[in-house]
């Protein structure tokens, strides 16, 4: 093969560094490298949780390796703070696997459908792409438009950063409402329990991720909404909580939100939403993983 040709001779090493053959190259180290699509069975054995590659591996693609196992870390993270300074029962760490598990099976499959679709394009090229006809140059449009649909899904993948969302959660209080779907490129955002809360700016120009604290905050809409029983609830089983008022009319708010209250958790996913709370003290044993243990 071309390639390994290429490393033998470490001449591919010089063509990219574009200089001449003379030029001294030493080979210190050699791994090979599989591309492949494997995501574990379980990604926890009783006090163990596995995150990152060893729990996921993809071909790389879209930058989102790295991206998958910091994301597993910090949800991990959260679960283990909260037990571990005893504000949630140790059920609340049920809810990594149940998270993570799923979303990152769904990014190996988009990963790796759009790698194998890249590659498929890189291997092939049309018979007639430099043809200086009206023919060659419908070939050419075609390839590129290809190319570029791969691409940009790739290097702009809004979708799969801020649209995924966790439909099968125990600490979660899930409505009736699903959040919406979402492709590698594209997603909608969504108030639906689950999903990342929408971002926005306060009117003083403050994003509202930075006013939302490191624990539970309680985004209030609605400024008639009765929010006494979620706070008292929440200090009484020692559950970080964070009040923070909105203003429909001043903050840029997303015509997503829907409701009066949005309970944020503290990695900024959508825990629950409603206009009230029928027992505050039940939404807060839910989303802290269970009453006290
Ligand atoms: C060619 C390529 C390009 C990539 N490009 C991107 C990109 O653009 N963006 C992106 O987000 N991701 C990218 N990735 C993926 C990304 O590099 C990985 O997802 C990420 O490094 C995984 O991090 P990790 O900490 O989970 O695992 P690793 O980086 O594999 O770290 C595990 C560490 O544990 C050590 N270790 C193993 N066994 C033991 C042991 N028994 N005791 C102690 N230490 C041990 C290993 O030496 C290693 O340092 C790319 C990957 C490849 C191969």
């Amino acid at each position: 093969m071309i390639v390994d040709a290429r490393l033998s001779n470490l001449q591919g090493i010089r063509d990219i560094l574009g200089v001449d053959a003379d030029f001294p190259v030493e080979m210190i180290a050699k791994e090979d490298w599989i591309g492949r699509r494997l995501v574990a069975d379980r990604f926890r054995l009783g006090r163990m949780f596995i995150a990152g590659d060893a729990s996921h591996l993809w071909v790389p693609y879209a930058g989102y390796g790295m991206n998958a196992g910091i994301a597993d870390g910090l949800n991990l993270s959260w679960l283990l703070a909260a037990h571990i300074r005893g504000w949630a029962p140790e059920t609340i760490l049920d809810a990594y696997e149940a998270e993570r598990k799923p979303i990152t099976e769904q990014v190996s499959r988009f990963a790796m459908g759009y790698a194998e679709s890249a590659i498929r394009e890189r291997n092939t090229l049309p018979p007639g792409i430099e043809d200086e006809t009206p023919e060659g140059e419908a070939i050419r449009q075609a390839l590129g438009d290809r190319v570029t649909a791969n691409n940009v899904q790739q290097f702009a993948c809004a979708g799969l950063n801020y649209g995924y969302y966790y439909d099968a959660s125990p600490i979660v209080a899930y409505d009736c409402e699903g959040a919406p779907g979402y492709t590698m490129y594209d997603y909608t955002p969504s108030t639906a329990p689950g999903a990342r809360v929408p971002h926005f700016f306060l009117a003083d120009g403050r994003s509202v991720y930075d006013v939302m604290g490191q624990g539970f905050a309680l985004l209030v809409l609605d400024n008639q909404a009765d929010v006494a029983a979620m706070v008292d609830a929440a200090a009484s089983r020692g559950v970080p909580l964070m009040v923070v008022p909105v203003d429909r009319a001043l903050d840029a708010v997303p015509e997503c939100y829907t409701h009066g209250m949005v309970l944020s958790r503290p990695d900024f996913h959508v825990a629950w939403r409603g206009d009230v709370v029928a027992d505050a003290g039940a939404l807060i044993d839910r989303v802290r993983g269970g009453a006290t243990d």
